[in-house]
């Protein structure tokens, strides 16, 4: 059966937990062949085992997006297995949160290092590879979808250094857009807010049950609900480029 991504390839970052997980899945039911990276070798080896069993097409390729050379490398062995790259998913993250007098610097360091330093590596490789699928087909067109937050608009005390990241990842992929769009390499992003994954279980239990928390007779959203909104993104004819998504649990003011 042919579907509106059979003949594609996309790589998925953050692919062995909650949003990365649910988007590889669901681009590989549209027909997509999928790169699955993120550093839980394991975790992506259970999914390339789902994804084959529903009869899609997957690889695990275990990296650490931080390091430039691992993220250049993921792009070649993704392009060399399955012959070419039509959508990127920047996905991979992390969510460190508390008062900044009071934050560990290092934990400055592996925010940027993930959510923006491992983001642009992924994109500098990837985008020679998605200009050549938008001159080749079989869409004419190829995509990048970065996933943000709404901390990627609003900010909050205690989100500082979570907030900056995610502003950041917002600036880069409209600037991007505006670069590659008459290239045919659609930019978008998706803002994202309560989603139930294990992001949250990086912080303190303090912060978890306080400053993160979520009022537990309330709904959040889940990963496939973000999952939905990527592949609606790439999914779109030719000509019509979504490049901002915000999608909040309904319980969520
Ligand atoms: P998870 O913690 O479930 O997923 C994070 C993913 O990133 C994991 O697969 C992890 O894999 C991967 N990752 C982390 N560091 C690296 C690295 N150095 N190299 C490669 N992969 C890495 O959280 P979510 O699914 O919630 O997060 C996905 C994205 O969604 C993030 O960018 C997050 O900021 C954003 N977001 C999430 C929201 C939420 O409420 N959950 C709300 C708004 C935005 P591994 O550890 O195996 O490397």
């Amino acid at each position: 059966m042919t579907s509106k991504l059979t003949g594609t390839v996309a790589i998925v970052t953050g692919a062995s937990s909650g949003i990365g997980y649910a988007t590889a899945l669901e681009l590989a039911a549209q027909g997509a062949s999928v790169a699955l990276l993120a550093r839980r070798q394991d975790r992506l080896e259970a999914l390339v085992a789902e994804i084959e069993k529903a009869g899609g097409a997957a690889l695990a390729v275990p990296a650490d997006i931080t390091d430039r050379a691992q993220a250049e490398t993921a792009v070649t062995t993704t392009v060399e297995h399955f012959g070419r790259l039509d959508i990127l998913v920047n996905n991979a993250g992390l969510m460190i949160l508390g008062n900044f007098a009071d934050a560990d610097v290092d934990d400055f360091d592996r925010m940027i290092a993930i959510n923006q330093q491992g983001l642009l590596y992924m994109t500098k490789a990837a985008l020679p590879h998605l200009h050549q699928a938008a001159e080749q087909g079989p869409r004419d067109v190829a995509d990048i979808v970065n996933i943000s937050s709404i901390a990627g608009r609003v900010s909050w005390a205690g989100f500082g250094a979570y907030n900056m990241t995610k502003f950041g990842v917002n600036g880069f992929t409209e600037a991007l857009r505006q670069e590659v769009t008459q290239s045919h390499v659609r930019v978008g992003v998706i803002e994202p807010g309560a989603v139930d994954t294990e992001l949250q279980s990086h912080n303190t239990e303090e912060i978890q049950s306080g400053l993160a928390a979520f009022p537990s007779d309330k709904e959040m959203l889940t990963p496939e609900d973000i999952a939905d909104g990527v592949g609606y993104m790439v999914t779109r004819c030719r000509r019509a480029s979504i490049s901002e998504l915000w999608i909040m649990p309904t319980d969520q003011a």
